[in-house]
């Protein structure tokens, strides 16, 4: 049997439709190889109904533009050029006439050209959008890939880098100016709020990233800040940035906890391990933010210190250090930092006489100091966690870990040849928060209103 697909063009001017064929199928024996459409076939009859219905709403578009708004009289045609579209069923040319501009008001140019006026981008933003998502969670070269299996359509890795960074770049321009503070309004102002549905809890920790400096083999690395939002209710959001060139880091965090309900009355928490990168980002966001010293990291620094100090020599004065520096975690996890901070001082004196003579002495000493000096700075957010952790609140950013590595890992560092410059990682970074926030398809229904948001949109971010 044949098969022959139509599609019928009615236009608002023309009494008669239009019929054109769009595929024609043959068919023999029925196999479970030839029962419907193969995928190849399938890709052909979108192309081809594509290239048509293109080409037709591209004749009625600049028919409609062939007379002058303001006098009626037809505009002459001066001649005929091609563009090109690319859309996510193939790469098209659309025949695009230019017409003289009308002489009944001056004008700038002699003629233009309507379909390319209209079409400033020549790409869809429906490409544009899966190109971006796609990209966004897997290698550029396994983007093209997927979508030369499943649409009538080529392109290469360069474009998709290309796009998706133009895409990435759009939505920084967005993103609103950076401000010390973003904490606004009065206290008296804050009370006549509604209660806000719950405290947010707020994560921020920090990855690292192969950096790419030309042919500099020994480029290193750089940083990465990634952070978690979690509501009362439990939605997640993330957001990330390359430290040292973001410019708008707050703005970004703001905008995140904006979206999740933030008003000026609201608890916050901040995690963060104390570093100055993200000590910075979290103040003036709110108000009633409290801000917590991550335990993860205090007690992993300690463990690294009593494993040191088991190799110290065998002396009566230094005999205790191990059991001091139990302590010492005691007396943080109580948040009594004066206390803590004390002990460390016995241990540092007592350190101080084998500095000298002795390499674990000096090792541990260094070590000691260092870790004072972060308690130090750091003792404003030092609470009481024994009574949080009773009380069920979080003490640690265990639970942006995970993030860290959808965020950052799983496509950034996966493969250790993967080199990264700053821009390059922080815009695939917003890209990326973007589509685990399952924001993506919304942000592109607002660049391009008639673009349909009924596409699936659900979260990934974990
Ligand atoms: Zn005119």
């Amino acid at each position: 049997m044949k098969v022959k697909v139509q599609i019928v063009i009615e236009y608002d001017e023309l009494e008669e439709p239009l019929t054109e064929e769009v595929a024609c199928l043959c068919r023999g024996d029925l196999l479970p190889e030839t029962l419907g459409l193969t995928l190849e076939e399938g890709k052909d009859l979108l192309a081809n109904l594509q290239a048509k219905m293109v080409k037709h709403q591209a004749v009625e578009y600049v028919a409609q533009q062939r007379s002058c708004p303001l006098c009626g009289e037809p505009r002459g045609n001066k001649d005929q050029q091609e563009i090109v579209w690319r859309s996510l069923f193939g790469k098209l040319r659309i025949l695009s006439p230019r017409l003289y501009t009308c002489s009944c008001q001056p004008q700038k140019k002699k003629s233009f050209s309507p379909l390319a006026t209209r079409l400033p981008e020549r790409t869809a933003p429906e490409l544009l959008y899966l190109q971006t998502k796609w990209a966004s969670l897997m290698s550029y070269g396994l983007t093209v890939g997927i979508l030369a299996d499943v649409l009538p359509m080529q392109t290469n890795t360069q474009t998709v880098a290309v796009k998706t960074q133009a895409v990435a770049e759009k939505m920084e321009g967005e993103l609103d100016e950076e401000q010390i503070m973003f904490a606004h309004g009065c206290p008296a102002e804050w009370e006549a709020l509604p209660m806000p549905d719950g405290r947010l809890t707020v994560g921020l920790d920090g990855g690292y990233v192969h950096a790419r400096d030309g042919d500099n083999r020994k480029a290193g690395w750089f940083e990465v800040i990634v952070g978690k939002s979690v509501t009362y209710e439990g939605d997640a959001k993330c957001f990330g940035f390359v430290h040292d060139y973001d410019e708008k880091p707050k703005s970004r965090l703001y905008e995140v906890l904006k979206s999740q309900g933030l008003q000026m009355n609201q608890d916050i928490t901040f995690l963060s391990d104390g570093g100055d990168t993200v000590r910075d980002l979290q103040f003036y966001i709110s108000p009633w933010s409290e801000h917590v010293l991550d335990w993860f990291h205090v007690t992993m620094r300690l463990t690294v210190m009593r494993n040191t100090a088991k190799s110290l020599p065998d002396h009566d004065d230094l005999q205790n250090v191990p059991e001091i520096l139990a302590r010492v975690k005691w007396y943080l996890w109580h948040g009594n930092v004066f206390r803590a901070l004390q002990l460390l001082h016995f241990i540092e004196m007592d350190l101080e006489i084998f500095e000298i003579e002795n390499e674990v002495a000096r090792k541990l000493l260094k070590a000691v100091q260092a870790f004072g000096g972060y308690i130090e700075v750091n003792r404003n957010f030092i609470p009481n966690y024994g009574e949080r952790y009773r009380y069920g609140e979080t003490i640690s950013t265990a639970f942006v870990e995970s993030t860290v590595n959808w965020v950052v890992s799983k496509r950034m560092v996966k493969k250790q040849q993967m080199r990264w410059t700053k821009k390059g990682a922080h815009l695939l970074l917003q890209a990326r928060t973007k589509t685990l926030n399952g924001e993506l398809r919304d942000t592109f229904c607002h660049w391009y209103p008639s673009m349909v948001s009924t596409v699936e949109n659900l979260p990934l971010a974990v």
